[in-house]
């Protein structure tokens, strides 16, 4: 079996935690958060900023290792709007850090 690759950092979490301020599904901001791979790593999905999204405890575990779209339509949640979102967060978080690598870059002494 390949080995998984797992990058996504804690401080990306934090901030996916932060953007989303509870589950990214069903908005439950009770409880622990746990990392839900929207594409399973049963089906070949990744532990990444862009397959990870926070889920709590009853989402993660109605979904188990189904593929994201499919469970949301089986819940009668609307995955248009979800997805959306996600790519929005996804995009805010990337354009942060690049803003910062480039602040980095330009500020740095010749
Ligand atoms: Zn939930």
């Amino acid at each position: 079996m390949a080995r998984v690759e797992h990058d996504l950092t804690d401080e990306q979490w934090t901030a996916l935690t932060g953007a989303w301020g509870g589950c990214a599904y069903c908005g439950d901001g009770d409880g622990r958060l746990q990392k839900d791979c929207m594409l399973p790593v049963s089906r070949g999905g990744r532990y990444t900023l862009t397959n990870v999204v926070p889920a709590c405890g009853s989402c993660n575990a109605s979904k188990c290792n189904t593929e994201v779209t499919t469970w949301m339509r089986r819940k009668r949640l609307d995955e248009r709007v979800f997805l959306v979102r996600q790519a929005e967060i996804v995009t805010e978080i990337v354009t942060e850090v690049v803003t910062e690598i480039v602040t980095v870059i330009t500020t740095r002494e010749p």
